[in-house]
């Protein structure tokens, strides 16, 4: 059981699959409810929350549609009566050249990975104020603090990511409230597993290997590797904390 996180209920955006199944499985095992809001179905994370023995929801949510999330923050209500465990994790990351990047790629990457947070939060934080107590934890990337080339649109949320989690840090700590955001490295999961390589790499399996020589830990990430540090930012031993961003990245980041 983590610290706190008994019969807490948790939102975890994108948890049909990748990092935010593995945030799911790792909630329930520390003791929370889980409420997954993605596009996809979520049979496989509802099935591995249960089996940790606490209770699951699948909604069906585009986290980029205010109407979606509205939706979604009703089942949540109806079902368990509160959020406490927000965790931002829905994402895209499509490669594209700034200069073959339009407005329209931009603002969908926009919307979805920094829009979408502006939406859940709303949603959740009343009910969190009033509690006096809340746990929100954003997805942003390492690539903020490399060289990364292709992810403008990208670059510019995740960067957005950090700066929505501190100021809503500073607005929301008198009121119990931690709000951090977790840093990865190139981490192996179904959408990156999935995408093409980048242009000089015949695989992604050829560019996990190239990302992983440049970290500290000289293997590739996977999903469980963030578990950890969420645990952590979503306990009470994290109650002091907040604004902060954690690169859990295998040392490839210092800051
Ligand atoms: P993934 O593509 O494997 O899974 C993302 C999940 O989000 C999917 O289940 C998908 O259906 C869901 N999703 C996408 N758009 C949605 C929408 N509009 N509404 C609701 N759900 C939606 O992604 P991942 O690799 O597990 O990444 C998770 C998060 O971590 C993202 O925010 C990503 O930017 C961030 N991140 C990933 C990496 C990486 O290398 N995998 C590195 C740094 C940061």
């Amino acid at each position: 059981m983590g610290k706190g996180h008994l019969d807490k209920i948790a939102v975890v955006t994108g948890a049909a699959g990748g990092i935010g199944q593995a945030f799911a499985k790792r909630l329930a095992q520390d003791g929370a409810h889980v409420v997954i809001a993605d596009l996809n179905p979520a049979t496989e994370t509802v099935k591995l929350v249960e089996a940790a023995g606490r209770r699951a929801i699948a909604c069906k949510c585009d986290v980029a549609s205010p109407d979606s999330v509205a939706a979604l923050a009703k089942d949540v209500e109806l079902t368990f009566g509160r959020c406490d465990i927000l965790i931002n994790n829905a994402g895209i990351y499509p490669l594209k050249p700034f200069d073959e990047m339009t407005f329209a790629d931009w603002r969908h990457v926009m919307s979805i990975n920094l829009d979408a947070a502006f939406l859940t939060v709303s949603a959740f934080i009343p009910g969190m104020k009033q509690r006096g107590w809340g746990r929100i934890v954003n997805m942003s990337s390492s690539t903020v603090s490399t060289v990364v080339t292709h992810y403008a649109h990208y670059i510019a949320s995740k960067g957005g990511v950090v700066g929505f989690t501190r100021a809503l840090a500073s607005e929301f700590g008198a009121y119990g409230i931690t709000v951090n955001a977790i840093s990865p490295s190139l981490t192996r999961s179904p959408g990156t597993l999935s995408r093409a390589p980048r242009f000089g790499r015949n695989s992604m399996d050829e560019e996990f290997a190239a990302l992983a020589a440049r970290q500290a830990i000289p293997r590739p990430e996977i999903p469980e590797d963030l578990v950890g540090a969420m645990s952590f930012l979503t306990s009470d031993d994290a109650a002091f904390m907040t604004g902060q961003t954690l690169y859990v990245d295998g040392g490839m980041v210092r800051v």
